[in-house]
C-alpha cells in the first residue's frame, strides 16, 4: 500500500470492496482522485460466496462470483487505487476533514467517504443455532455445502437465496428440506420452478425451525407447523443453512447518518448523498429493494460521480 496524499488528507476513501466499492474506486481513480480503499472483513463482498452469476451483463456463459470479483479488482488496480484490508469501526463526521477510525488504530482524514460496506447474512437468533455456527450451521451453501455429502440438510427461507442454496446443496446432500414459514415462496418464478421441480428438495410449508439439536455438531432440528401448531424433532438432519435475508453493515455509521429502522443508510432521491456533506453511500448498505451486483455497481458509479462533483464544488 502506498502513502496517503501529500496533505495527509485523502480526497476519497471507499469502504468496502464488493461491486459497489470497486466500481466507485474505478471511477474515482480514473478521475485522478487517488482513492484509498478499506476492503473490510470480507474482501470482495457477498459475491465471494456465490457460485454461478448468470445475470451480470458481459459474460455470455456466466461467471463464478469470486472470478467476477477477481477480474473487477484487477481492472480497478490498473488505475492506482490503494488497498488496505483494515476495517473502519468508528467515524467522526462532525466537521471537515471527516475522520475514520480503523480496527488497527489508524485515524484516517478525508474530504469524502463512499460507504459501500454491503450487508451480512441474517440468523434466526436461536441459542443453539448460534452456538453451532461453523459446526453444521451455516449461512453459505457455497462455502460449506461440500461438507454435507450424502446427508440430509435443512434450508430455512423462501426467497431466491433459499431456492438457490437448496438447489446447490442437492449436489452434495442426499436430501434438502426447505422450511418455508408461509404457504408460498417469495423467490422469483424461475427459482421457484427449479426448487419445486427438483426431486431432492422437499418443501415444508408453514414450517419454522424452533431449535437446532446436537452437542458439538448438528444432530437434528426441532420444527413447528405454524398453522396446525404441530411440533416435531427431525434427528436425521446434519446441516442447517440459513437463507432468510441480510442486515446492512452500517453499525459504525448509525449515530452519524440517517438510516431506516432496519439500519439501511438513507440517501437523497436519485443520488448517493447522505445527510452529511461529503459522505456518500452505495450498494446493499443503502438498498433493500434491488440488492443485485449490477445495481450495486451502478450505485457505486453514482457515488463516485457525486463525490467528484462535491470535491469540485469545494474548490470553486
Ligand atoms: P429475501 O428477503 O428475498 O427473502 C428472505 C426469505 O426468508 C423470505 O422467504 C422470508 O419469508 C424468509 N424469512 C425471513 N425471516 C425469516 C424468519 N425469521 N424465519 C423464517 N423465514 C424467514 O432474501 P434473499 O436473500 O432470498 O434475497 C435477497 C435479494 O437478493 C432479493 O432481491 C433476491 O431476488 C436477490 N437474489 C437473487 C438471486 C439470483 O437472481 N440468482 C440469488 C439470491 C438472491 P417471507 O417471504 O415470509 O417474508
Amino acid at each position: 500500500m502506498s502513502e496517503s496524499t501529500e496533505s495527509g488528507v485523502e480526497n476519497v476513501v471507499i469502504l468496502g470492496s464488493g461491486p459497489a466499492g470497486l466500481t466507485a474506486a474505478l471511477y474515482t481513480a480514473r478521475a485522478d482522485l487517488q482513492p484509498m480503499m478499506y476492503e473490510g472483513k470480507e474482501p470482495g463482498g457477498q459475491l465471494m460466496t456465490t457460485t454461478d452469476v448468470e445475470n451480470f451483463p458481459g459474460f455470455e456463459e456466466g461467471i463464478m462470483g469470486p472470478d467476477l470479483m477477481g477480474v473487477m479488482k484487477k481492472q480497478v488496480a490498473r488505475f492506482g487505487t490503494r488497498f488496505d484490508y483494515d476495517e473502519v469501526i468508528g467515524v467522526d463526521f462532525s466537521s471537515q476533514p471527516l475522520v475514520l477510525h480503523t480496527a488497527s488504530g489508524k485515524n484516517v482524514k478525508t474530504q469524502t467517504v463512499i460507504i459501500a460496506t454491503g450487508a451480512a447474512a441474517r440468523y434466526l437468533g436461536l441459542e443453539n443455532e448460534l452456538r453451532l455456527r461453523g459446526n453444521g450451521v451455516s449461512a453459505c451453501a457455497t462455502c460449506d455445502g461440500f461438507f454435507f455429502r450424502g446427508v440430509e440438510v435443512v434450508v430455512v427461507g423462501g426467497g431466491d437465496s433459499a431456492c438457490e442454496e437448496a438447489g446447490f446443496l442437492t449436489k452434495f446432500a442426499s436430501k434438502v428440506h426447505l422450511l418455508v414459514r408461509r404457504d408460498e415462496l417469495r423467490a422469483s418464478k424461475i427459482m421457484q420452478h427449479r426448487a419445486l421441480n427438483n426431486d431432492k428438495i422437499q418443501i415444508h410449508w408453514n414450517t419454522e425451525m424452533t431449535d437446532v439439536l446436537g452437542e458439538k455438531t448438528v444432530e437434528g432440528v426441532a420444527v413447528k407447523n405454524n398453522k396446525t401448531g404441530e411440533s416435531a424433532q427431525w434427528k436425521n438432519i446434519q446441516g442447517v443453512f440459513l437463507a432468510i435475508g441480510h442486515t446492512p453493515n452500517s453499525k459504525p455509521f448509525l449515530e452519524a447518518l440517517d438510516h431506516d429502522d432496519q439500519g439501511y443508510l438513507i440517501t437523497a432521491p436519485d443520488s448517493s448523498r447522505t445527510n452529511i456533506p461529503g459522505v456518500f453511500a452505495c450498494g446493499d448498505v443503502q438498498d433493500h429493494t434491488y440488492r443485485q451486483a449490477i445495481t450495486a455497481a451502478g450505485s457505486g458509479c453514482m457515488a463516485a460521480i457525486d463525490a467528484e462533483r462535491w470535491l469540485e464544488s469545494q474548490e470553486s
